[in-house]
């Protein structure tokens, strides 16, 4: 790839707080030099002249769902529980160029929008194949982004996992459901065996991990055979944890304790373990986190388009958790812009109470959507910062947009105005995947004709599970609230159910 330059961009250092002017070079896809205006370059050096841009290191999101690109708007007053019944209507019947498309669109969204790198857990039913997670990684190795690929698993069904909510159905319904059924435990372990013995990507730009979707949709069994996979193979482990009221309480009349204590008897916790979300984790469930150098990926837009509630990131923080920031999927946060999701995150911890001093700071908020996802992904040494030494994955941002007149703090900035809309250039590992606002080799009318094909295509498809959820909707959306409709410390500490 040979080397390039980029000449008189203001360079952020997210620690330091500044964005002094600075020439960057860059060797294949690697930074080698970072200097004061003018510093020496190969003859043969491609230059860009970042005049007048600030440049400020690819976010990384921490959790994102591919499939739920296609499922973007679909559902408004969703609880979690409710987006889970809603599942198989609004992804249901998807063939291998659904997963292709839905990966590409929001690859490109999050490119156009500043993010370079993403922890994607895709879905498939009844259960993953080989050519699944091939067909979303060919995406992203094709488009240039950077991504971990997670096949979503599970042994039960959202309404097996949920005590007592198949029988609260009437019996038409409860047959209805009892009829979906995944994979069993053995054959998902296998198939997943079998794409992480093949896979042939690059692994520095795409590589595989493991998502058990939610502990208790898991039978023990299963957990520890995913768990065995990450080990075998070196990959992260990734859960939806503590992510609803109803998830935390479900967890207590399962298991007799919090789904994070549980994970830690089964010994699956370590530096390569992420949870998503994290609302409902309690301090000692933090502790544990923190103490095995575990990852949370702090989705703040979800959790509130959700109603699950707000995230103590700083009381992770204390306990030496390491934060990263994400999107979640488009099927409910319906956009996959990670300033969004900063700015969000930033809000969360303020609007929790008046102890200020408490609050998130935009700099710990920026170092967790950079640097910290970086670490979730299992490229903490690599990526989320601009020095020697690190993948060239940038962000050029235009000075002259009203979001930087005046520049007055670009830490401040970065994180509470700026909205993407100032995204000029974004390049991943030394190569330009935006360039003038436009996705490099992207016809934009074309990928929209595709997708507006799929959607109606799925929409027939999947319309008898439309009716089904239609008709589910009234019984989860009463029985779940139900079930957690105690203060969540007498869930836990008070009248624990035996
Ligand atoms: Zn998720």
């Amino acid at each position: 790839m040979g080397f390039t330059i980029l000449r008189g961009g203001r360079v952020l250092d997210i620690a330091a707080g500044t964005a002094e002017l600075a020439d960057i070079l860059i060797d294949g896809d690697t930074i080698r030099e970072i200097g004061s205006p003018g510093i020496a370059a190969p003859v043969e050096a491609r230059e860009i002249d970042a005049d007048c841009r600030l440049i400020h290191p690819g976010l990384v999101n921490a959790h994102t769902h591919s499939h739920g690109n296609l499922a973007k708007g679909m559902g408004d007053r969703w609880t979690l529980e409710l987006s889970l019944t809603a599942s198989l209507w609004i992804n249901g019947n998807r063939q291998l160029d659904d997963l292709r498309l839905s990966a590409q669109i929001g690859a490109i969204e999050m490119m156009m929008k500043g993010c370079t790198a993403c922890y994607d857990l895709l879905f498939q039913w009844p259960m993953p194949t080989r050519e699944g997670m091939a067909a979303v990684a060919s995406a992203y190795a094709e488009l240039g982004m950077r991504a971990v690929v997670a096949p979503m698993v599970a042994d039960r069904t959202f309404f097996e996992a949920i005590p007592g909510l198949t029988e609260a159905m009437p019996v038409a319904l409860r047959d209805q459901v009892s009829a979906l059924r995944l994979a069993p435990g053995a054959a998902t372990i296998t198939a997943i065996r079998d794409a992480l013995a093949g896979w042939t990507l690059d692994r520095d730009l795409v590589r595989p991990a493991v998502a058990p979707t939610i502990p208790h949709h898991c039978s023990d069994e299963f957990i520890l055979g995913c768990a065995g996979l990450a080990q075998d193979f070196a990959v992260g482990l990734h859960s939806h944890v503590a992510e609803s009221k109803v998830q935390a309480v479900a967890s207590l009349r399962i298991y007799g304790k919090t789904q994070t204590a549980h994970l830690d008897a089964l010994g699956v916790l370590g530096p390569h373990f992420t949870v998503a979300h994290g609302v409902w984790l309690d301090p000692d469930d933090m502790a544990r986190l923190g103490d095995h150098g575990a990852s949370v990926a702090h989705n703040p837009g979800s959790n509130m388009r959700l109603g699950c509630g707000l995230a103590d990131a700083r009381a992770m923080l204390e306990r030496r958790v390491n934060l990263g920031i994400g999107t979640d999927g488009a099927s409910c946060a319906d956009n996959q812009n990670m300033y969004e999701a900063m700015r969000l995150a930033s809000f969360a911890s303020k609007v929790q109470g008046p102890e200020w001093q408490r609050w998130l700071t935009t700099r710990e908020v920026a170092l967790a959507a950079t640097e910290g996802s970086a670490r979730a992904l299992g490229f903490g040494d690599r990526i989320g910062r601009i020095a020697p030494g690190w993948k060239a994955d940038l962000v050029l941002l235009d000075l002259d947009h009203p979001n930087w007149i005046p520049l007055n703090d670009p830490v401040n900035q970065l994180v509470h105005s700026e909205d993407g809309a100032a995204v000029n250039s974004v390049m991943i590992g030394g190569r330009m995947v935006v360039e003038n606002r436009r996705p490099v080799g992207v016809d934009l009318a074309r990928l929209r004709e595709r997708a507006q094909a799929a959607r109606e295509r799925l929409a027939a498809a999947n319309a008898d599970s439309r009716r089904l959820y239609q008709a589910l909707e009234p019984v989860v959306g009463s029985y779940c609230p139900g079930l957690a409709r105690m203060p969540y410390h007498v869930h836990r500490y008070g009248a624990r159910p035996e």
